[in-house]
């Protein structure tokens, strides 16, 4: 092995996912001294892992096009057979996606304060972080915190044969190779309903068997319900409460998959989304004495801190949330409390959630249910995108927004949308709270004709209606908004 010098640093931050990308650039704004190391040579997709989050994505756009034409046939553009088409072909655009993820990290990374490291990382002690490249040269790393944002791994439980061709882990699906004519999903996370929507609007007779009650427990249940109803009639069958046990491969090479409670199911392929632990194979977490939980996860506190004072975690490896989006709050979170800089607190608590599902899910904010647990004045106002005129015209069946205010003073405490267009249009939801407006907001507001962005407006004015009635009739019902 050779052996490099040594570099000093303000902070080194390990993997450059969500949380560690976030983290990297807050850091450099606050003018920090920065190393991050990436197993996957940061930006330059060498793995597996990068390639596979990338085909994730080239496969979505895919299943995009193909749920826009179930939803709208065109003449001459008709849907086939596609089971046992090559995967490949359904992800042609991983190339184009490949070359361009790696310029955009690269150029959101390319700032004279951040040193980008492509290798793996172990840690020495709590300020020391060896990085060995693909080709054995080792590079030691010093500085005064270190931040751990590695993601996690799925752990598969013994019944499971891992390593079966037709059974593949988180952003692996492309290894199936070919498109499954049916496709189990394990789990119950933003990432088991992602791509049981895919794989079912690619024409595959997904069943999504999901541990717990019910899935997506950080979801407003009403919008829950509403996706439910969504991926049911693109064709996905949920089956709650029904962790997969055993996994057998039966005659043709299918699987028969044993779950927990019910029949157990036969299909072609087997995608896990189920159990994980944090991705620390090889850190050597153990020399610098941090610490994990029970379960596998490094254990923080609030301050996102280890119980090493100088090591931070943040993301998936925390085990907390497995979104994009809490990861990178708490990427950022670790960061300021390292350097004690103050971020504009309200806006950094106020973090979308976004669900790649078809159709696409955001919330922000609270919850109606949430709200109403915790005794708020709430009252609610709904409208759909079938009844929006740029709804209509995109063939839309389902789909909802839903805001909810405070009923005293009128102020918008959340908003979750399910439909096309979500993960854009929560960002008007998120701009309203941050100036503490609500329901005259977006009804003095001007809307560009005909947008899905209305759908605040008809929102506010179910909401308008349905405090009226509460003062009429002393009773709190959401109203659904029916303008046109
Ligand atoms: C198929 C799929 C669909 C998903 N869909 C959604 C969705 O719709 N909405 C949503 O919010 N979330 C979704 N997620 C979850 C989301 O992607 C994760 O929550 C998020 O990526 C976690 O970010 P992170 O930064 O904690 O870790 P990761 O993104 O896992 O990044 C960790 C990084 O650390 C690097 N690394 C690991 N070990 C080392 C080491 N020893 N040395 C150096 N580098 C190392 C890895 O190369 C990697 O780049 C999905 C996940 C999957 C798999």
């Amino acid at each position: 092995m050779m052996r490099q010098m040594s570099l000093q640093y303000d902070v080194i931050i390990i993997g450059c996912g969500p949380a560690g990308e976030a983290a990297a650039s807050l850091a450099a704004d606050f003018r920090k001294r920065v190393a991050i190391v990436d197993a996957r040579g940061v930006g330059a997709a060498e793995s597996d892992r990068a390639d596979g989050r990338l085909g994730f994505f080239a496969l979505r756009e895919a299943a995009m096009v193909a749920s826009g034409l179930a939803r709208m046939p065109l003449p001459g553009l008709h849907r086939t057979e596609t089971a046992g088409q090559p995967l490949a072909d359904f992800a042609a655009s991983r190339q184009a996606l490949r070359d361009r993820a790696g310029d955009r990290i690269k150029s959101a990374l390319d700032r004279p304060n951040i040193d980008l490291h492509a290798g793996r990382a172990r840690l020495i002690d709590g300020r020391t972080v060896d990085v060995t490249d693909g080709e054995g040269r080792s590079t030691t790393l010093k500085a005064d915190f270190i931040l751990i944002a590695t993601g996690s791994m799925p752990h598969f439980p013994a019944g499971v044969p891992a390593d079966h061709p037709r059974i593949a882990a988180p952003w692996s699906a492309l290894s199936l190779e070919t498109l499954p004519g049916s496709l189990l999903i394990a789990g119950g996370d933003a990432a088991a309903y992602a791509c049981a929507s895919i794989f079912a609007a690619l024409g595959v007779k997904v069943t999504l068997a999901c541990p717990d009650k019910s899935g997506l427990p950080f979801l407003d249940v009403e919008c829950r319900d509403h996706l439910a109803l969504a991926m049911k009639s693109g064709g996905v069958e949920f089956r709650f409460g029904s962790a997969v046990r055993q996994v057998d491969e039966i005659k043709g090479g299918r699987l028969r998959i044993v779950l927990d409670k019910g029949q157990p199911v036969e299909s072609d392929a087997m995608l896990w989304h189920g159990a994980r632990r944090a991705a620390v194979d090889g850190l050597d977490l153990e020399q610098a004495g941090v610490e994990l939980t029970p379960e596998g996860f490094i254990a923080v506190d609030e301050f996102a801190r280890t119980n090493v004072s100088t090591v931070f975690a943040a993301g998936d490896t925390t085990g907390s949330g497995f979104l994009a989006s809490t990861s990178v709050a708490h990427g950022r979170h670790a960061v300021s409390q390292m350097f004690e800089t103050t971020l504009k607190r309200r806006a950094d608590h106020l973090i979308p959630t976004c669900l790649h599902t078809i159709p696409p899910v955001s919330c922000i904010g609270v919850g109606e249910d949430e709200a109403r647990e915790a005794g708020l004045p709430v009252v609610t106002g709904r409208a759909l995108l079938q009844f929006n005129a740029r709804g209509q015209a995109g063939g839309e069946r389902t789909g909802i927004l839903k805001c909810i205010f405070n009923r005293h003073n009128q102020k918008l405490l959340g908003a979750v949308i399910v439909g096309r267009e979500a993960p854009e249009l929560i960002h008007l939801a998120q701009h309203v709270m941050i100036a503490d407006g609500g329901i005259d907001d977006f009804i003095g507001m001007s809307f560009n004709q005909p947008t899905l962005s209305e759908l605040y407006r008809f929102a506010a004015y179910a909401a308008l209606q349905s405090i009226a009635r509460f003062e009429e009739r002393d009773d709190d019902y959401g109203v659904l908004a029916k303008v046109a």
